[in-house]
């Protein structure tokens, strides 16, 4: 999207999107001024953010080939951002081809891209859903056609608590997915961590103050306490970039501050 192009319905170009603002550190075109202007703010406050972005992205992906690895072979990708190569779909689809796929992201930019991306596959489904109303997805028609509660599912809340504030209930909503995934299914998730530099995290929570994209900040135990009834793989809640990472990625400047902190995590249905 640029200036020139026409914003979709139901879009409003003065007020920033966090599936945007993500497009945008990733290198993505489907964005906006006001995207862009925030993206730059947030760049000014923790140089490091779009390397983080991009080693959460690379963590999902990572994530997602394991499950499969696993026997994974249907995914619920709650809060699924504008589409990114490779997506879920094609990790999934690498190790089993049949692999079923939901998309959910409230974000109505995310559901046009992914509705065209996604319109010759019919085990790839994209719904827009709100993730604080777990019951409005888990009953979409999309996903009863899809989702065999009876088997194992991966589930990925990847880079979207921090959207969530505490009002809205993380715990609940995690605990709506988990009483309804069969045993062996996995979650995985990521989320902005309160261990980032003091000073990203007081500059960045004054930066997304009352925008929709206001993060929550959460310490270590309090991002383990949501993935209760969850056994970890190794090695745990770690940085994103450190987790399980032999891709030979770059590495990330550890010592440049302020720094932005993604842990990612993924977890076993006991
Ligand atoms: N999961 C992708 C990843 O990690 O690469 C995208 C992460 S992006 C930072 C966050 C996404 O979560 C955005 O697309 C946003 O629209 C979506 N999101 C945030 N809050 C949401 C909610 N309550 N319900 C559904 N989607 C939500």
């Amino acid at each position: 999207m640029t200036e020139l192009e026409r914003v979709p319905p139901g879009i409003d170009p003065n007020v920033p999107s966090s599936a945007r603002v993500y497009d945008y550190l990733l290198g993505g075109k489907d964005n906006l001024a006001i995207d862009r202007a925030f993206a730059e703010r947030l760049l000014s406050v923790a140089p490091d953010t779009r390397l983080v972005a991009r080693a959460n992205r690379d963590f999902l992906v990572r994530a997602v080939r394991l499950m499969a690895e696993q026997g994974v072979r249907q995914f619920i990708d709650l809060g699924t951002g504008i589409p990114t190569s490779p997506s879920v779909h094609e990790v999934a689809h690498k190790i089993a081809p049949s692999a079923s796929v939901v998309y959910v992201d409230y974000d109505p930019v995310v559901r046009l891209h992914t509705e065209v991306l996604l319109a010759l596959d019919k085990n790839v489904v994209s719904v827009q859903a709100d993730v604080r109303e777990p019951g409005a997805v888990l009953d979409a028609p999309e996903v009863a056609e899809l989702i065999d509660f009876s088997q194992p599912i991966g589930v990925l809340l990847v880079g979207v608590l921090h959207f969530i504030t505490d009002a809205e209930d993380p715990a609940g909503i995690i605990a709506a997915f988990r009483d309804r995934m069969a045993p062996g299914s996995y979650l995985t998730l990521s989320h902005a961590m309160a261990e980032s530099s003091p000073e990203a995290v007081a500059q960045l929570t004054t930066a997304t103050a009352s925008s929709p994209i206001q993060a929550t900040f959460r310490s270590h135990d309090q991002v383990l306490a949501l993935l209760d009834g969850f056994e970890l793989l190794e090695p745990g809640l770690v940085p994103v970039h450190d987790w399980r990472n032999s891709d030979d990625l770059p590495l990330l400047p550890r010592d440049e501050l302020p720094m932005l902190r993604i842990d990612g995590a993924l977890g076993r249905l006991r």
